[in-house]
């Protein structure tokens, strides 16, 4: 496995390409540039992957209806990202929940914009979208508040594993020969022309292009390598509930509210994991890394949950999160490409990243390419199948000599945790191991399993989960 660990000394060697961050867009961007047959290496500054923007998302996998218009980047980006996971997703044993959404109007002035978003949706090449009225939303969703008004329905939009989806993008670059290097953060570089000495933390390394894959540093990254920057990142914060899994059968499709020009809104949500998600909320922060939550603002989601779906109010809430999602002053993605500095940063994506990222790695791919450099794509390329946890299995504690159940909530088993602290990308954090098992992310929070946990990852993280026993 090409990973350099922290006691490795990095390849003095020059890479086709290095590039910095390994986010949901980072991993995809391997993806893409090794199955071409670049050699790539990954750098990150975090001691795990999906540390930034991409570890927490509502995990719905977009088709674009709502997205910005035909011949922007988004678009683009996200129609050819939402193609290829329904391509590949199968191939990569990454699950996918088929449930539909319903944009649903409550009042008269919201149902008369639904025309506008089908509109858009049929503009942005989404056919399958229709309007339904009172009656068929609520024979399909029967435990939606009944002043519901109307819906618009769109059948592609899909849940997807927000972790899982990555991890597996990167894992199948690293099988096809790509590197990858954490706790290594770019701090500087220079291109002499024909290439970059990049200066990290972790030493100089060397390649002939750089992409610029670091979310919510983005713009830091261009002012470090280029001293320009076509954008600024302005944090948005969105919290989340999420709701005990006797909540989940309250709903089939994903229920969205008719959108604002900053927001999507509040959307109600199933998870693969058999739990019910309520959020986000969209706030302008100037914190990049603050992923605090507000019993306020947790308040206002429980209730505006129980207005949608009143039988909520007799669940419970499990846990709650927050990401931030790397927007900027402007509304499209910012990608763009400094030919003449061997330098593409893919910046700004936003809210849609997850869904776009295989077609934000192919429309960079095809400008690279477009700049005549060329490469063999691999003809034999691996296709790795990750470790399935999504709820409807199979799972590993319905198979035998599974070394029993660490985790009771999230029925995760000790083999489980072990091969996930043993096998290839292992985690390099709690929170690592949290997004490759789901450990601790049940209804006890890890209340009962930590000690079991503490025992089995000793030694695994440079932040170990308690202090060590005498
Ligand atoms: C609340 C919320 C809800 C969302 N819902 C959805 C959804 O339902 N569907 C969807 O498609 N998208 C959704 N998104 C959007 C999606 O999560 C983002 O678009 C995506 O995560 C952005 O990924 P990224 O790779 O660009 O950035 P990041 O995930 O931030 O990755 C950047 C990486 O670069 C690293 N880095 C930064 N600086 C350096 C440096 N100097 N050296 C080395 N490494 C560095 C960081 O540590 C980080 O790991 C949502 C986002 C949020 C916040």
């Amino acid at each position: 496995m090409p990973e350099y660990s922290c006691s490795d000394s990095l390849p003095g060697s020059l890479f086709d390409v290095i590039i910095v961050g390994s986010g949901v867009v980072g991993c995809a961007m391997a993806r893409r540039f090794t199955l071409e047959g670049a050699s790539v290496l990954v750098i990150e500054k975090a001691a795990d992957i999906l540390d930034g923007a991409s570890k927490a998302n509502s995990a719905i996998l977009h088709t674009g209806f709502d997205a910005p218009p035909p011949g922007s980047q988004e678009h683009g980006c996200l129609a050819d990202g939402y193609r290829e996971y329904l391509d590949i997703h199968a191939r990569l044993n990454l699950p996918l929940l088929e449930c539909g959404a319903l944009v649903l109007a409550w009042s008269s002035e919201e149902a008369d914009r639904l025309d506008g978003i089908l509109q858009n949706a049929r503009r942005n090449g989404v056919t399958s979208a229709r309007i339904l009225d009172a009656r068929q939303v609520l024979s399909r969703e029967p435990a939606v508040g009944d002043s519901v008004v109307a819906a618009l329905e769109v059948a592609g939009e899909s849940v997807i594993d927000p972790w899982s989806a990555p991890y597996a993008y990167l894992l199948q670059a690293l099988d096809n020969g790509a590197s990858l290097a954490r706790n290594c953060e770019l701090l500087g570089g220079d291109f002499d022309g024909v290439e970059w000495s990049l200066q990290t933390s972790r030493g100089q390394l060397r390649a002939r292009q750089v992409i610029n894959c670091a979310g919510l540093y983005g713009d830091l990254v261009n002012q470090l390598l280029i001293a320009e920057s076509n954008f600024e990142i302005r944090p948005r914060k969105g919290q989340f509930v999420v709701f005990d899994k006797s909540a989940r059968s309250l709903l089939n499709s994903i229920l969205l509210p008719v959108p604002t020009e900053i927001t999507k809104g509040i959307v109600v949500c199933p998870t693969l994991f058999g739990n019910l998600l309520v959020g986000p909320t969209a706030e302008e922060q100037q914190s990049r890394s603050d992923t605090g939550v507000e019993a306020n603002e947790l308040h206002a989601l429980v209730e505006r949950g129980g207005r949608i779906l009143p039988a909520l109010r007799r669940h419970t809430v499990t846990a709650t999160y927050a990401g931030i999602r790397p927007a900027s002053e402007h509304k499209d993605y910012q990608i763009q490409w400094y030919s003449e500095r061997n330098y593409c940063c893919v910046g700004a994506i936003r809210s849609t990243g997850l869904s776009a990222a295989l077609g934000i790695a192919s429309y960079v791919y095809r400008q690279y390419q477009d700049s005549e450099h060329r490469h063999v794509p691999l003809s034999n390329c691996q296709w790795p199948r990750v470790a399935q946890v999504a709820d409807p299995g199979p799972r590993d504690w319905q198979q035998p000599d599974n070394g029993g159940i660490v985790c009771h909530c999230e029925l995760v088993t000790r083999r489980e945790i072990e091969n996930a602290l043993s096998g290839p990308l292992a985690p390099g954090s709690l929170a690592g191991l949290k997004r490759r098992t789901r450990v601790t992310m049940g209804r006890c929070q890890g209340f009962y399993c930590s000690a079991e946990l503490c025992e089995l990852t000793e030694g695994c993280f440079e932040q170990p989960l308690a202090v060590a026993k005498k």
